[in-house]
């Protein structure tokens, strides 16, 4: 069966994607492995910036106008009369944009998990019959993460990636907070994110510089002196793609983390997501498409990636970089938005 349009992934990237293209008059069909939409390993935090643009404003659980921040010799605290960052439920947010994409007219197959791809043909089984389709489209959308089979179809490997990992541990956290402390975790940071219920706890670091194992135990470490019982949970763990090598090639585009378009330096994947998405759905339907706020993007990823590398050479610049940078938000030299890919 032929499609104009075929997203291959329902993440946040390929159901903005999957809006806008069936909005625009083009058929459009997105293929999803998991059974149920939205479920990823993901802290759930969303900059302001970011969040009153592109996601309903009724997702979010959490909204914090206060950014704790500590690293190995300062701590601060920046505040903000409006909120800086809201924590959102991954389950939630992906209904809500799924719903979005159906009445826009988009079909979104879940269970169906794409096996190959050769040019603008797609093969897929389907997880619960386990019976083989195969579909052909006029344009292919990649938004099938970081380990995305659309990229590797291309050619094109992953170099540069982070790697998260979280815990949801239950409980009330009043506040957010960010730890720099460079020697457990590199160029990298925990966190502390609060949800209703409970708080996402976890870290990021730039998997060139430390193995997820590495990192799991240096986290834990960290939670024991904080008095955070990581052990008795189960911890999740993905790598985040930050390796830009374009988002065209002939009638196949990449968006989001398939893109490599996530912040090297925060890890935030998801504004990026939804963006390159938004704007790739629109391109499609109308090359003459403005391009500016895509190009935006790509400049903040190549920044991020740049102080990532930089940091990541050894431990000084490490420490070098989170001290500046604390400083900076401390005595309101740099605002919360340097950091941010939402600007
Ligand atoms: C521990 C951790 C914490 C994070 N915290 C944050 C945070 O607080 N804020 C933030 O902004 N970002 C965060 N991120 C990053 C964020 O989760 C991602 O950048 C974001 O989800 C990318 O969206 P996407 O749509 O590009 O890809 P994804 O959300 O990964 O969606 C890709 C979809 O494609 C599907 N898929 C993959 N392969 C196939 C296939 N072969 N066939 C069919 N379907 C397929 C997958 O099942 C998935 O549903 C975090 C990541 C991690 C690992």
């Amino acid at each position: 069966m032929s499609h104009d349009v075929i997203i291959i992934g329902a993440g946040p990237g390929g159901l903005a994607c999957a809006r806008k293209t069936a909005g625009l008059g083009l058929t459009t069909l997105v293929l999803e492995r998991k059974e149920k939409i939205g479920k990823k390993v993901c802290a759930g935090g969303i900059t302001w910036n970011g969040l009153i643009k592109n996601v309903p404003e009724d997702i979010s659980e959490r909204q914090f106008c206060r950014q704790h921040i500590f690293t190995r010799f300062q701590r601060t605290c920046v505040t903000s009369p409006t909120p800086i960052i809201a924590t959102v439920n991954r389950e939630k947010l992906g209904r809500e944009m799924a719903q979005k994409a159906m009445e826009a007219g988009a079909e979104i197959r879940l269970g169906c998990q794409v096996t190959a791809i050769h040019g603008q043909t797609i093969h897929c089984t389907s997880e619960r019959s386990g019976t083989d389709h195969r579909y052909t489209c006029t344009w292919l959308v990649g938004a099938d993460g970081s380990s995305s089979l659309v990229r590797r179809s291309l050619g094109l490997p992953v170099v540069a990636a982070g790697v998260g990992i979280t815990y949801q541990i239950p409980g009330n956290f009043p506040e957010m907070e960010w730890h720099l402390n460079t020697a457990l975790f590199a160029n990298g940071y925990s966190w502390v994110f609060p949800h209703r219920d409970s708080a996402s706890i976890g870290a990021y670091v730039d998997a060139r510089r430390m193995k997820a194992s590495q990192l799991k135990a240096n986290l834990c470490r960290w939670g024991d002196s904080r008095g955070y019982p990581l052990k008795q949970h189960r911890a999740a763990a993905e790598l985040i793609n930050f390796d830009f090598r374009g988002w065209r090639f002939g009638n196949t585009f990449l968006i989001g983390d398939a893109a490599g378009l996530a912040s090297g330096l925060t890890g935030e994947g998801i504004f990026p997501a939804i963006v390159s998405g938004e704007i790739v759905g629109r391109y499609i339907a109308d090359s003459e498409t403005d391009l500016a706020d895509l190009h935006k993007l790509i400049n903040n990823n190549k920044l991020h990636a740049r102080m990532v590398s930089i940091s990541g050479k050894n431990n000084i610049l490490a420490t070098l970089l989170a001290e500046t940078v604390t400083f900076g938000l401390k005595k309101k030299l740099l605002d919360f938005s340097a950091v941010e890919m939402a600007v």
